[in-house]
């Protein structure tokens, strides 16, 4: 049985699925009961399951697909390449045009004085790189005490042991003795949760305070880095108040720390500009990305760094001893340029941020005075919504997590996918989402959140 499709049954889809198939971040007796959910198809910002029932990607993937499924024009792309050259490496002084046509791409693309890219397949394997790098760097500049990194609670980083280290999730630690040494968690600017009697600004400089806290009692001496997302992702989509960023820069200013951004999520257009980085004039040394540069078509990442950092590897005399198999594989670059040149041609990232990006913010804020709500929050296409008791505090339900959970099936069976972090909705869209389908989007997030209400009531839990 090599060959199934969408004619099987989705009982024997999901019987076989259940026999040989370990699933990531899953708990697989729960999963063995209820059955997966087999995804046959996708068109645009539309997936279809093994019962026929359209979906609609109200997460496009994994915060990746960002110009829809299904577009031919990268299919094409892909098989092309591979008939030509379906894989040479980039070790031992070779290349290939693709990934030469790729690397200029991203040049024109990031800001300035981002001329280099490091090839990897995943944004797990970013960070690593970014881990190796910046260690390297230091040794090269003859600072080699500087090793400690500092990232925070609750980040997202991947999920390799260098990856669960940098992140700051408690319950990937806790799974293999992590984190590794050397790496440093302060408090995330979450103000929604941790803000306490503060204002969003002022706490938006208090967290950011931890850094320079941090720096001081470690010492600058042994700090190789700092590095954040700019909107945490996977932690819940907490969106920095405006004060945080600013005040790290400042922090930062003086200090001979290396700042990284995780863009993961946040490169290649989500935020309305090509780079996070821009949105929030991050101005790091380092820029780890992977999900949307492909749109998920293919697997591929990378770290872009800034012309500071390049010209110190390239005077050094000595070699950088890492790289991957498939850093800079002729298809999967085959597959980012297609995905690239379709958001240049089609205006992709101009359509999030004019049109795509306020209508989201919108949708959001008529959500907000649903009495379930206590916040509802965008950044671009990036949107959470906060499910409270009363929504005139910011106090969790008894059971905090369970009431997502809810929330996210019966937004499933209403053939819309959102994701639950503990009680916050999660919605990051196909960039390319038209107002029509926002407006069903919103239309269907109304009744999801009524249902869940009463579903709420129905077990006593509000
Ligand atoms: C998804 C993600 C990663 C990890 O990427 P993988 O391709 O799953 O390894 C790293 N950082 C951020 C911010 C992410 O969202």
């Amino acid at each position: 049985m090599s060959e199934l499709s969408n004619t099987y049954p989705t009982d024997a889809l999901q019987a076989l699925d259940a026999s040989h198939h370990l699933h990531p971040f899953t708990d697989h007796g729960s999963l063995r009961q209820e059955g997966s959910r087999v995804i046959v198809k996708g068109d645009g910002v539309w997936l279809t399951d093994s019962d026929g029932k359209r979906i609609m990607d109200g997460m496009a993937g994994l915060w990746n697909v960002q110009i829809g499924h299904g577009r031919t024009e990268i299919a094409d792309a892909v098989a092309a390449q591979m008939r030509e050259l379906s894989y040479y490496n980039t070790f031992f002084k070779t290349t290939h045009p693709p990934v030469i046509a790729l690397s200029e791409m991203i040049a024109k693309l990031a800001p300035d004085p981002y001329n280099q890219m490091f090839y990897v397949s995943s944004g797990s394997e970013a960070n690593d790189t970014v881990l190796r790098l910046v260690r390297y760097f230091w040794d090269i500049k003859g600072k080699p005490n500087k090793k400690t990194i500092i990232t925070r609670w609750n980040a997202y980083h991947g999920s390799t042991v260098a990856g669960t280290s940098l992140g700051g999730m408690k319950a990937m630690h806790a799974q293999g003795d992590l984190p590794i040494p050397g790496i440093h968690h302060i408090d995330q600017p979450y103000w929604f949760d941790e803000g306490g009697d503060m204002s969003p600004d002022e706490f938006g400089i208090a967290a950011a305070r931890k850094l320079e806290e941090a720096i001081d009692r470690i010492g600058e001496d042994k700090i190789a880095a700092f590095m954040a997302e700019p909107i945490q992702g996977a932690g819940g989509v907490i969106i920095p108040p405006e004060t945080y960023w600013p005040e790290v820069k400042r922090i930062l200013a003086d200090r001979d720390i290396l700042l990284i951004a995780d863009e993961v999520i946040s490169g290649f257009g989500r935020l309305g500009e090509w780079f996070g980085s821009t949105v929030y004039n991050i101005e790091p040394d380092l820029i780890a990305v992977a999900k949307g540069m492909t749109s998920g078509y293919l697997p591929m990442g990378g770290v872009l760094v800034h012309d500071r950092v390049a010209d110190v590897l390239e005077h050094t005399g000595s070699e950088f001893f890492h790289g991957y198999t498939y850093s800079g594989h002729p298809a999967c670059a085959a597959a980012a340029i297609a995905n690239l040149q379709i958001m240049q041609d089609e205006g992709v990232v101009e359509h999030v941020r004019d049109v795509a990006a306020p209508g989201f913010a919108k949708m959001f804020a008529s959500l907000a005075d649903h009495p379930l709500v206590g916040e509802a929050r965008t950044k671009g296409l990036l949107g959470a919504i906060e499910l409270v008791p009363n929504k005139d505090s910011r106090d969790r339900f008894a059971n905090y997590g369970d009431v997502g959970t809810i929330c996210r099936d019966i937004s499933f069976q209403h053939g819309l996918v959102m994701r639950a972090v503990r009680d916050s909705m999660i919605l990051s869209p196909p960039l390319v989402i038209t107002p029509d389908e926002l407006e069903w989007m919103g239309a269907t997030v109304g009744k999801v959140l009524d249902e869940t209400g009463a579903e709420l009531k129905r077990r006593n839990l509000w």
